[in-house]
């Protein structure tokens, strides 16, 4: 152990390699960290990955969190496979990212937001990259989707995506207007209600024959589902791009399903799977689907807590319920109700 490390305080040890051994270990530790003060030691990183260690998105990640925390670091180079973070003071404010690649804007914001919304001034983000990535948050998810769910807690915010980013080139850019959190307030979420809308949106980046994708997508979606509306858009930004997505809207709660159109896949194709995954949602009871069950978690347990049903418990929302119970005192339960529906519990300490 280095000397300055040695006068560092003692850090919780995570092997990032356990249960989905994913970015998000990494992402939530830098949030947990920081809103407890408590330091960590990450090691193993990514290791269940074909590219293990930090990539330029998860580098973003952690150079975002030190320069809010003025944090104390070690190992914060790409493809290293551990790092020390110790963070010192946070500080809500303005600040702008860069990841310099298609890498995930909105898995940047999603480690700064449990923060900064747990400042007493108000913070404002602007993050360029990826906007629309897969196997992350697309910038609809968040602004229709998550940040609508976080508002039921209470926790303000104003999003704005001002240019699109797709793989490869990115350069989107997501604006985020973060108030601090003043009026907490406990999720009831364990029934959606009746189904009230169903929307399907099509928009494109600079593709050739782009008028047509968008007619396909919508044509096939509405073929599959009963469309209360569709709408097609074009989107602002220099990379090129596709995504599709459905809105459910029901009493209690929309729920957001998306796709990202792909080279060697056909407009039906892509429709047809996204037609697939919101049926399954509409068959289940489920308030929430996969994705969202594990973005909530944290947010709950920061806040009142509270109680929500999923469609299904993946691996990356037990790994973050383990995650946050490593970090703050609270207790998340999963009950298996049947094999579509799950009922969540977050008993917050506060
Ligand atoms: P990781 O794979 O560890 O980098 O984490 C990926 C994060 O992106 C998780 O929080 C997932 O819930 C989220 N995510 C992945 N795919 C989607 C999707 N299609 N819609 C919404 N969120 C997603």
């Amino acid at each position: 152990m280095n000397k300055a490390l040695a006068n560092m305080p003692a850090a919780i040890q995570i092997d990032g390699s356990q249960g989905e051994g994913g970015g998000q270990i990494l992402r939530t530790a830098l949030a947990l960290s920081m809103i407890t003060g408590q330091a960590f030691e990450l090691t193993n990183i990514r290791a269940g990955r074909k590219k293990p260690g930090l990539m330029r998105q998860h580098l973003v990640c952690v150079q975002a969190s030190q320069q809010i925390s003025q944090a104390y670091l070690e190992g914060a180079e790409l493809h290293s496979q551990r790092l020390y973070f110790a963070p010192q003071h946070v500080q809500s404010g303005k600040y702008q990212f860069q990841i310099g690649s298609a890498g995930s804007t909105t898995l940047v914001l999603q480690t700064l937001l449990p923060t900064l919304l747990l400042q007493k001034g108000v913070s404002e983000l602007t993050i360029s990259g990826g906007t629309h990535n897969p196997l992350a948050p697309t910038a609809d998810f968040i602004e229709h989707c998550f940040l609508p769910t976080l508002a039921k807690l209470g926790i303000e915010s104003e999003f704005k995506l001002n240019k699109a980013g797709f793989f490869p080139i990115g350069a989107g850019e997501i604006q985020i207007k973060i108030q601090p959190w003043q009026h907490q307030n406990k999720l009831c979420l364990l029934e959606r209600g009746d189904l009230q809308r169903t929307e399907a949106f099509a928009a494109v980046l600079n593709l050739p024959e782009q008028a047509q994708i968008v007619q396909r997508e919508l044509a096939t979606l509405n073929n599959g589902l009963k469309l209360d509306k569709q709408q097609q858009f074009f989107l602002k930004g220099i990379s090129q791009g596709n995504t599709v997505y459905v809105q459910i809207k029901s009493t209690h709660h929309n729920q957001l399903f998306t796709a990202l159109g792909e080279k060697r896949k056909s407009a039906e194709q892509i429709s047809d799977h996204l037609a697939e995954q919101v049926k399954q949602y509409l068959k289940s009871h489920a308030a929430v689907d996969e994705y969202l069950a594990d973005q909530l978690l944290l947010p709950l347990a920061l806040g009142q807590g509270g109680e929500f049903t999923a469609q299904c418990i993946s691996e990356h929302t037990r790994t973050q319920a383990h995650m946050i119970e490593k970090f703050i005192d609270c207790k998340i339960e999963f009950v298996e109700l049947n094999a579509n529906l799950f009922q969540v519990n977050v008993y917050a300490a506060s």
